[in-house]
């Protein structure tokens, strides 16, 4: 009998791939069995290099996920590659940082474009194919901290971050009975360019520290069980769950 938590045959569209946590999950995602669709505006050499040093298949589709105009491309050339879509992980995002008060609209709508209108429309599309073809199909969204938290400074990525945690449960009560499975993964405070500036900031990163049980930073590779559960098939009866990979940091 298979392990419940193969993906072997399945294909993966994983975003913002080339670098972070994506690469991370895409590369997880891999040693579990699945072939990778790593999509990006930048090339991801070291990911499509890991995954097919594992022995899995690999395509990398250009897309700018600040607009929604690659999202039919970044679906047609999945089929067209691998001939299905099971599993699809919203992880390109961006992050602003300025006081509430000084907040502009261009830092609200960069944010608010890539981290929650590509990831809904991507899920849309990702959804049509996987009821349209009877398999059904997994969804996770990277959430966040400030899925649950308020967060100081970034106001665009608290609410973005907000509404994919609500967007999760929407999904989730839409398409759970076709055999979609909507779920995020909320990471705690990961080492990734994502976090550079805080833990330049000797003072925010002590007292980020301090505030984590586990004492210490998140490793891209700490996030690969959670994905390759909500992956995988060990995860169907589980919807609209937002999981913290967090050190511990909300129990606190
Ligand atoms: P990262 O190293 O900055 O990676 C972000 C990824 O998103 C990169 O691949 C980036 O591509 C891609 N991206 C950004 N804007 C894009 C666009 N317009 N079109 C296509 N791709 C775009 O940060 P990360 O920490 O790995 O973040 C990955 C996800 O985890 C994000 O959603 C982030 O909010 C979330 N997260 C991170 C942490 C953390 O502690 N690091 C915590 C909670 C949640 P480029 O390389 O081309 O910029």
């Amino acid at each position: 009998m298979s392990s419940i938590f193969s993906l072997e045959g399945r294909a993966a569209i994983v975003t913002g791939a080339n670098t972070g946590l994506g690469q991370g999950l895409a590369v997880a995602l891999a040693e579990a069995g699945a072939d990778i669709v790593c999509v990006g505006r930048s090339p991801a050499p070291e990911t499509t290099a890991a995954v097919s040093a594992l022995g899995r298949q690999v395509h990398e589709v250009a897309a700018d996920l600040s607009s929604t105009g690659d999202i039919p491309r970044i679906v047609a050339e999945t089929l067209q590659r691998f001939g299905r879509l099971d599993i699809l992980v919203n992880n390109a995002g961006t992050i602003r940082r300025a006081d509430a008060l000084e907040f502009s609209e261009t830092d609200w709508d960069e944010v608010l474009n890539v981290n929650l209108k590509s990831a809904f429309f991507l899920s849309q599309a990702a959804a049509r194919e996987m009821i349209g073809s009877g398999r059904g199909g997994k969804i996770i969204n990277i959430a966040s901290m400030l899925s649950f938290q308020g967060g100081i400074r970034v106001a665009s990525y608290t609410a973005s971050k907000s509404g994919l945690a609500g967007l999760t449960r929407l999904m989730a009560n839409e398409w759970a009975a076709r055999r979609v499975n909507v779920n995020a993964i909320a990471p705690g405070y990961f080492a990734t360019n994502n976090t550079e500036a805080l833990r330049q900031d000797e003072g925010r990163n002590r007292e980020i520290l301090a505030r984590i049980p586990a004492g210490r930073w998140g490793q891209p590779g700490d996030l690969g069980g959670a994905a390759v559960f909500l992956a995988s098939r060990a995860s169907d009866y589980v919807h609209g769950a937002v999981i913290p990979v967090d050190g511990g940091w909300l129990a606190r």
